[in-house]
């Protein structure tokens, strides 16, 4: 039975990455309450939200710190412009931010998302080199599957084909390394062998092309959007040397790993990287509200200084710049970091799901799983012996999504990988538990004849 919050969906909204014939041609599950780490529908049933709403959500919902924090900032007031007035919580979130983020960090801009702030660490950097006078340091050097966000300046730096290639006339062009993941290696026939072919790749770009590349941005550890594809060990601290050898600056997109998500509260820290410019999103708010920040060292603020009439100014910024109530959440966040003891005890539960998840291998249909922190994708593949992919159209991953609602658990896959991205705050038997469910559903879907499946029923939560 539709009811009127499902028709009005249906008759007047337009989804994100939704194919919308097959969305409203199928029965919709509305989302009306949340508990901890469940979501609840409209029928009172319980799911757990094994994405983190979308890689936001670190400590579950409705965690009274941050509602508290929201409430008591309404008590003050919603929202005042950051464009010549300065608001409390901004200013003391931005102090408490500085405390965490790696070394050599010192300033910071806020926007609301995370394609602005990866907008605004690519404009800046473009303008840093303008303002140097090195004037011919215009292109990006990118990573092949790299993904920064959906809006134009940002989907030019990425290399997601599904999503980007339709685009192609309207983005600036920029150069693209290769994906480092050593499951997907196009460049060597031993990945483990082979001494990182993939860095020297990104040595030979930018020896040849320094003169005219601005900077190189990465998402550091995973490539999250990509299908959670992991980098070898070494391979960012190897980037950074890089950068510093060739006289470029080093943009690190933590909006997906940071705030704890990869066992450490940046994923920079895992590899003691400190770069030009870092950019943070999803987690900053707990997963409550939109904020984002663009975070750059004082050799990149201190170009950018002059008096009005010299026009140095970076001319830039959003309407909810720095907002009080997403910075109030912010400040909550943090505070939670500190009292619960957020990264100690992340430790276990990390273990907890690589124990969990070393048998997922011995499943059929299972090609590659991938860990980092709490940042999981269950590669799914016809025949992974010889390496041969589902077919995309099968939409595999889907229907292994699909199955996971029966048993409770609400996750959203990227293609044939099955994505489990936790909150933070899921206890190590909610953990074990979720794998299980996870476990289940891939021997369910993918060791039965695919016939039997309507594709059409699935695609509505196909990415
Ligand atoms: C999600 C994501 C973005 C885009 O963030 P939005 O808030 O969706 O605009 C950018 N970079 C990475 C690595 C992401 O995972």
């Amino acid at each position: 039975m539709m009811n009127d919050i499902e028709r009005n969906d249906k008759e007047y909204v337009w989804h994100p990455f939704t194919q919308m014939q097959e969305w409203v041609a199928q029965p919709q599950m509305i989302i009306e309450a949340a508990e901890g780490i469940k979501l609840i529908d409209s029928d009172g049933n319980k799911y757990y939200d094994g994405v983190s709403s979308l890689w936001v959500n670190l400590h579950g919902h409705r965690h009274p710190t941050i509602d508290k924090a929201i409430i008591d900032q309404l008590g003050r007031v919603a929202h005042t412009t950051m464009l010549g007035l300065i608001n409390v919580p901004a200013s003391q979130l931005a102090e408490e931010l500085m405390a965490v983020v790696p070394k050599g960090l010192t300033k910071l801009f806020y926007s609301d998302d995370g394609s602005t702030a990866v907008e605004i660490g690519i404009k800046m950097a473009y303008q840093y080199w303008q303002l140097k006078g090195a004037t011919k340091k215009q292109k990006f050097v990118t990573l092949a599957n790299a993904y920064h966000g959906d809006t134009v300046g940002t989907v030019s730096v990425g290399g997601i084909d599904l999503f980007h290639r339709i685009f192609a006339s309207l983005l600036f062009e920029s150069i693209q390394a290769p994906c480092p993941s050593c499951y997907h290696c196009k460049l060597s026939s031993d990945p483990k062998q082979c001494g990182m072919a993939c860095i020297d790749e990104v040595e030979k770009i930018l020896a040849e092309n320094h003169g005219e590349i601005a900077a190189i941005i990465v998402e550091p550890l995973v490539q999250a959007a990509a299908g959670m594809l992991t980098q070898p060990k070494g391979y960012l601290k190897r980037l950074r040397e890089l950068t510093e050898k060739y006289n470029v600056l080093f943009l690190v997109d933590e909006v997906a790993t940071g705030f704890g998500r990869t066992g450490k509260m940046f994923a920079c820290d895992q590899e003691d990287v400190s770069p030009d410019f870092m950019m943070v999103a999803k987690g900053i708010t707990g997963g409550y509200l939109p904020l984002a920040a663009t975070f750059m060292t004082d050799e990149i603020y201190n170009a950018f200084l002059g008096d009005y009439t010299q026009q140095r100014t970076f001319f830039h910024g959003h309407s909810y710049t720095g907002n009080p109530l997403c910075c109030a959440a912010g400040l909550a966040n943090l505070q939670i970091f500190r009292e619960e003891k957020v990264i100690a005890g992340l430790e276990a539960k990390i273990e907890a799901a690589r124990i969990r998840l070393a048998a997922f291998t011995q499943l059929r249909h299972v090609g590659e799983v991938r860990q980092q922190g709490l940042m999981i994708g269950i590669e799914l593949a016809e025949n992974p012996a010889k390496r041969i992919s589902f077919s995309w159209d099968m939409a595999i991953g889907a229907k292994v999504c699909k199955k996971t609602r029966e048993y409770g658990l609400i996750i959203r896959p990227i293609g044939s990988v099955v994505v489990f991205m936790p909150p933070l705050s899921s206890t190590v038997a909610e953990i074990e538990h979720m794998l299980d469910i996870i476990y289940k559903s891939i021997q369910e879907v993918t060791e039965t004849d695919q016939t039997q499946y309507d594709n059409q029923d699935v695609a509505a939560v196909l990415i």
